[in-house]
Formats: structure tokens, sequence, C-alpha cells
């Protein structure tokens, strides 16, 4: 239980990666801040088993991250329950698809929003406290489109590319101050996002199971696996740990190799 006495505020926690990490960091003792969006009721029983399992406490923030007032208001909430946000994981992302002159003006603005400016905005806010208590773990799930980019997600390749910046930016910053700010950069992760594509593509291609796996979804993914959430959630843990304290400002790749090509 090497968490335990620290806060662990993940964003985009209601599910995937995000969820994975909520539980990896809880059942290591850490008191979690759930955030994202979703059925009241289905969060409300996933917060009550991340709190068993942590020993600590867990709340829920239904904050739009879209809305810098909202992640103000989140931010106050937390540093009144827990004094401090001492594990930051920005994660709640979005993307959507389609060719730079017709993306619409208004999903630039929602995945600029949430994917980059959103991790402004609670870095700002948990710096202080991070620095006062002189230990702080900053974590952002940017993406392998945070090294390459593909067509049509002009919008998610310049936010992941963004967010790297800012993460190498804050490490300088906070270099001597006990804290570390680093990205993960999975490839395709095996999400119900991922899984609920599988049936209209091989109905759309006429293609089986098989293919639309190996051929569409990890085409560019040599190792031809998904990455599990599991396993995102697994290097987040190790970020937190004493051991990891000279990893900072670093973009980690785990992506099956796409990246290496
Ligand atoms: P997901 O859809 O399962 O999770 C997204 C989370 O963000 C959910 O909890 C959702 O409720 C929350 N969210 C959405 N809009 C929000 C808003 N406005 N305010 C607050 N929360 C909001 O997806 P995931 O695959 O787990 O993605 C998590 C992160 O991982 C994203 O940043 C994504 O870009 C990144 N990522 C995913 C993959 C993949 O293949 N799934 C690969 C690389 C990177």
């Amino acid at each position: 239980m090497f968490l335990k006495d620290k806060t662990a505020l993940v964003t985009g926690s209601t599910s995937g990666i995000g969820l994975a990490c909520a539980r990896a960091l809880a059942a290591k003792g850490a008191n979690v801040i759930l955030n994202g969006f979703g059925d009241p009721a289905e969060i409300e029983t996933l917060r009550a088993e991340i709190e068993a399992s942590s020993g600590g406490k867990a709340l829920y923030s239904n904050a739009d991250l879209t809305s810098i007032a909202a992640i103000e208001a989140m931010m106050r909430d937390a540093a009144d329950a827990f004094g401090a946000v001492d594990i930051l994981v920005n994660n709640a992302g979005v993307q959507h698809v389609a060719p730079v002159d017709q993306f619409p003006i208004e999903k630039w603005d929602l995945i600029i929003a949430l994917n980059l400016s959103a991790a402004f905005h609670t870095i700002r806010l948990a710096l202080p406290g991070m620095k006062a208590r002189g230990w702080g773990r900053i974590i952002n799930t940017a993406s392998a489109h945070s090294r390459v980019a593909s067509p049509n997600k002009s919008a998610y390749v310049a936010a992941k590319h963004g967010l790297v910046g800012l993460t190498k930016t804050v490490a300088l910053e906070t270099a001597q101050s006990g804290i570390t700010a680093n990205c993960i950069s999975p490839g395709y992760v095996w999400t119900s996002l991922v899984e609920n594509q599988i049936p209209d593509t091989m109905k759309a291609r006429g293609l089986t199971r098989e293919q639309v796996m190996n051929d569409v979804l990890l085409a560019a993914q040599p190792t031809k696996q998904f990455v599990t959430v599991e396993q995102v959630a697994a290097t987040a843990l190790f970020l937190c740990r004493d051991e990891a304290a000279a990893f900072t400002g670093a973009n980690l790749a785990m992506d099956g190799g796409w990246t290496a090509q």
C-alpha cells in the first residue's frame, strides 16, 4: 500500500484507461477522485468498489473538463477534501475523424479544450499543493499520435503533440521540487470503444473479425496485439514509485512498436 495517504485525481476515469488507472492506484492505498460521464448508478457502484479496495476515500466529480469554471470547482473540492492532489492523471479525451478542410470547428475546439487545455488547467491548479508537500506525480495519457500523425485526425494529433510539449515544460519547471511530469503514449488499446467498432466494420467491409483486428485496427501496430488498459495502468503506477523519480519530461511509448517504424 505504498500510496496510502496520497490522493490521486484521474480525469476521464468512468471507463477505459482512466478507470483502470483509478483501480490500480486505489489498490495501492490512494484516495481517488473519479471524473467523467456515465450512468450515475453505475458510477456510484464503481466509486464504492474503488473506495473499498483502497482503504481510503473515493469521491466522484462530474466536471465537464471543457469548462474552466468546472475544472476550478473540481480542483477546489479536491483540495477541500484532501488538502492537495498528489497524483494527477490527465486522461480524459475524445476523438473526431475528418479531413482538415472539412473538420467541424466546434469539434476542433472541443478536442483542444479537453485533450490539451484541461491538462494545463488541472496542472496549474494542482502544482501549488504538490510544491507545498514536496512531492507530486503528473501523468498525462497522450497517444502514439503524440509522436506520429494519421490522416483525418488533425485536432487529436495537434492536441497530443501539444500535451507532450506542456509535459516537458512542466517537468523542467518542477525538476527540483520532488515532482515528475510524464506522458504515457499507448497505441491501440483494447477498450469497449474499440470492440464495439468490430461488428460494423466487418459488415461494412465484408471482412472477418480477424481481418478487421489485424488489417484495419492493428495495421500500424507491429505486434498485432492490442495494448491493455491494465498495462497502461501498471505503467502509471510505476511512475508513482520512488524508483521512477528520474523519469520526468518523458513520453513513454507503449504502442507495440508502432512508432519504432
Ligand atoms: P474512453 O472513452 O473509455 O474514456 C474517456 C473518458 O473521458 C470517459 O470517462 C469519459 O466519460 C471522459 N470524458 C469525455 N468527455 C469528457 C469531458 N468533457 N469532461 C470530463 N470527462 C470526459 O476512452 P479511453 O480509450 O480510455 O481514452 C482515455 C485516454 O486515452 C484519452 O485521452 C485517449 O485519447 C487516450 N488513448 C486511447 C487509446 C485507445 O486506443 N483507446 C490510445 C491512445 C490514447
